[in-house]
C-alpha cells in the first residue's frame, strides 16, 4: 500500500505513490476536526476560462465556494482560530490568489454560481416567478444582451410557459446555465454544466459559456467529460489526494497537459505521482487485447413506434458476439424506446417482432426500491457472479464499491447507485447486455474505469452490448460499431443500420459539423476549435473523427 489508504487499495491503482512534502502548510479549508481538507487553491485569471478536474469528493465544489466568496477558507484552523479575510489575503501573498481575493473584496465582485445538483432547482425557488420564461425575465441583465440568442441557442424558448418543477434533468441543465449566463457578474463558476446533456447541447453550453468571456471577468468550469472540459478551457487546473480526506489542487497547466497529468496520473514539474495506473484510449491496444472469434449472429427486423406524439423508425439490424454497439444521438431521437424494445420490454408496433434473446438491461434512470444494503441486494439478484472470484476483480473490485457496500441502498448517491446498477447490469447471465447511460453521475476516472470494466467484461465473456452514452471519450473507446439515430427530437426519429465507427462517427459529426482528432500522447479524442486549420482540411477531406 502507500501508507495513506487504511485498508488495501481496491483498484491497487488509485494508490498515491509520493506527495508533496510539505502538505501541512498548504491547508486552504477543512470543514471540521478529522474532516475533509482542501490544500491549495485554483488560480483564476482575468479573461481565461479555468477548468477543473479531478474525481468525486476531492474539493471541487468546496474550491468553486471558496473562489465565490460564498466560504471563508479557514486555513484548516478551526472555530476561534479560524483567520478573517485580512488574514486569508495575507496568507496568499505574492501570488495571483492575493490579486484575486483583494478584489473580490475590495471591489465587491458578484459571482454567480451554476450549481452542481440542478435536481435541487425546483425545491430553492421562492419567490412568485415559478415559470421559465418568469424567471428568465427577472434575472436576465440588459446590459448582457444576449438573453434571444441564450434562449435560442439552450433550447428553452419552447419551455418559457413551463414551470420549473416540470423540467426533465437536460431542460433544467439547460435552464439554470441559460439563467447564470444572462447574468452581468464579474465571476461565472459553473459546476458541472454537461450533465443530462446530450453531445449537441454539451457543445452549445461550452459555447454559451465561452461567450461570457471578457478581458476582466473570472470564469470557472467543472467538468467530468474531458472532451468537453477539453474545449471549455483556456487553461486546467488538477485536483487530486484521497475522496472525502483530503484533496490537491495543482498549478495551472495548459489544456492539453493538464488533462494528460490527470489522465497519466503523474505530474513532471513535481515529479509526483498520484496514480499507479496511466489512462489511455489507443483503440489498435484495446482490440489487440481481446482475442475476438465471433461465432453468433444476431438480427432484428426493421420496426417503428408511436407513442403519443412522438414516431420512431428503426432500420432492420444485425449483430454478433464479443462486440459492443454504441447507440448515438441527440436527447429525445428515442435510444431508451429502443433499448426497451431490444429488451422486450416494449412491443414494437405491426407484426415485426424482436427474436428472443436473453437480455440484462441498465435502465437509463434508476429508483432503487430495494429495502437493504447493497451486499444484500447483490446477494439476491446476481448470487452465482457475485460469488465468482472473476467478476470480483474484473467487475465489483474495480468499480470500488467497498466502501458503500454494507449501506442501504436507498441512501446512495447517485454515482455509488450508478456502479451498483452497473454491477446488477453484467452480473445477470444474458446474451445480449443493453446499458443505457453509464456514465451519469460518473466522475471522468470512474467514466474511465467504468468503461474499461464494461469492455473487458463483454469481450472475455463473449457476450454483445448495445450502449447509450454521450460522453465522448467512452462512447468512442467502447464501440466496436455505432448506431445513429437522426431526425427531429420528440417528434420524428430515426435509427441508421449498425455501421463501423468510423462511417458513423462521420455521419454523426457532420450534423453536429463538429470535426475531432486524436491526442498524439493518451490517444483520447480532442474537438478541434471551430474553422480551425485541422476542422477545415478534416471537413474538406470528410474526416470527420479519427479512429485509430
Ligand atoms: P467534489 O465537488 O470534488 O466532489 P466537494 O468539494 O463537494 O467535492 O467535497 C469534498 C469533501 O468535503 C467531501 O468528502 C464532502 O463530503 C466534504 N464536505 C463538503 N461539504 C461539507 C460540509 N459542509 N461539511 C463537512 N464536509 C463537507
Ligand atoms: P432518448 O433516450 O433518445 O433521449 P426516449 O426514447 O427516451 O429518447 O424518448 C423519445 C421520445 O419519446 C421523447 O420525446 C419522449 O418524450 C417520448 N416518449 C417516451 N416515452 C413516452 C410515452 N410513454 N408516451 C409518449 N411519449 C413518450
Ligand atoms: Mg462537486
Ligand atoms: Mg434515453
Amino acid at each position: 500500500g502507500c501508507g495513506i489508504c487504511p485498508k488495501k487499495c481496491p483498484f491497487g491503482a488509485i494508490n498515491i505513490i509520493n506527495l508533496p512534502t510539505n502538505l501541512d502548510s498548504m491547508v486552504t479549508h477543512r470543514y471540521g476536526p478529522n474532516t475533509f481538507k482542501l490544500h491549495r487553491l485554483p488560480t483564476p485569471r482575468p479573461g481565461q476560462v479555468l477548468g477543473l478536474v479531478g474525481t468525486n469528493g476531492i474539493g471541487k465544489s468546496t474550491a468553486l465556494k471558496v473562489l465565490a466568496g460564498k466560504l471563508k477558507p479557514n486555513l484548516g484552523r478551526l472555530n476561534e482560530d479560524a483567520p478573517d479575510w485580512a488574514a486569508v489575503i495575507r496568507y496568499f501573498r505574492g501570488s495571483e490568489l492575493q490579486t484575486y481575493f483583494t478584489k473580490l473584496l475590495e471591489d465587491d465582485l458578484q459571482a454567480v454560481v451554476k450549481p452542481q445538483y440542478v435536481d435541487q432547482i425546483p425545491k430553492a425557488i421562492r419567490g412568485p416567478e415559478k415559470s421559465v420564461g418568469a424567471l428568465f425575465n427577472k434575472q436576465a441583465d440588459a446590459s448582457m444582451g444576449n438573453l434571444d440568442s441564450v434562449l435560442d441557442v439552450l433550447e428553452l424558448r419552447h419551455l418559457q410557459d413551463r414551470e420549473v418543477t416540470h423540467l426533465s434533468g437536460g431542460e433544467l441543465q439547460r435552464f439554470a446555465l441559460g439563467l447564470v449566463c444572462v447574468q452581468q457578474k464579474d465571476i461565472y463558476l459553473f459546476d458541472e454544466p454537461s450533465s443530462f446533456l446530450d453531445i449537441k447541447q454539451r457543445l452549445k453550453a461550452a459555447a454559451t459559456i465561452r461567450s461570457l468571456s471578457k478581458d476582466n471577468n473570472y470564469i470557472i468550469v467543472v467538468e467530468h467529460d474531458l472532451s468537453v472540459l477539453d474545449y471549455i478551457s483556456d487553461y486546467v487546473c488538477v485536483l487530486y489526494g484521497k475522496p472525502g480526506v483530503y484533496g490537491v489542487v495543482t498549478l495551472p497547466y495548459s489544456v492539453r497537459e493538464g488533462i494528460n497529468i490527470f489522465l497519466d496520473g503523474y505530474i513532471p514539474t513535481e515529479n509526483l505521482r498520484f496514480r499507479e495506473e496511466s489512462l489511455t484510449f489507443k483503440m489498435a491496444e484495446s482490440a489487440d487485447e481481446f482475442l475476438t472469434e465471433k461465432s453468433r449472429a444476431f438480427k432484428y427486423p426493421s420496426m417503428e413506434k408511436k407513442m403519443g406524439d412522438f414516431e420512431l423508425k428503426i432500420d432492420s439490424g444485425d449483430f454478433t458476439d464479443s462486440e459492443i454497439i454504441v447507440m448515438f444521438g441527440e436527447n429525445g431521437t428515442g435510444k431508451t424506446t429502443f433499448c426497451k424494445m431490444l429488451a422486450g420490454v416494449l412491443k414494437p408496433d405491426g407484426a415485426s417482432k424482436m427474436p428472443e434473446m436473453s437480455i440484462s438491461m441498465k435502465p437509463q434512470t434508476i429508483n432503487p426500491r430495494f429495502e437493504g444494503t447493497v451486499r444484500q441486494l447483490f446477494f439476491k439478484k446476481i448470487r452465482t457472479a457475485f460469488l465468482l472470484p472473476q467478476f470480483q476483480t474484473e467487475v465489483v473490485k474495480p468499480l470500488q464499491l467497498d466502501s458503500f457496500i454494507d449501506q442501504e441502498v436507498k441512501l446512495l448517491s447517485g454515482g455509488e447507485l450508478q456502479r451498483v446498477a452497473i454491477v446488477l447490469a453484467l452480473g445477470k447471465p444474458a446474451d445480449v447486455y443493453i446499458i443505457d447511460e453509464p456514465s451519469a453521475y460518473l466522475d471522468s476516472e470512474q467514466r474511465i474505469v467504468a468503461s474499461k470494466v464494461i469492455k473487458r467484461w463483454i469481450m472475455n465473456s463473449k457476450k454483445t452490448a448495445f450502449v447509450v452514452e454521450h460522453d465522448f471519450l467512452m462512447s468512442t473507446y467502447l464501440a466496436d460499431r455505432v448506431i445513429v439515430f437522426d431526425g427531429q427530437p420528440g417528434i420524428k426519429a430515426h435509427a441508421n443500420k449498425a455501421e463501423s465507427l468510423l462511417t458513423g462517427c462521420n455521419k454523426f459529426l457532420k450534423a453536429l459539423d463538429v470535426t475531432f482528432r486524436r491526442d498524439t500522447q493518451n490517444y483520447r479524442p480532442r474537438i478541434n476549435k471551430l474553422d480551425s486549420q485541422l476542422d477545415q482540411e478534416q471537413k474538406l477531406s470528410g474526416n470527420y473523427g479519427i479512429p485509430m
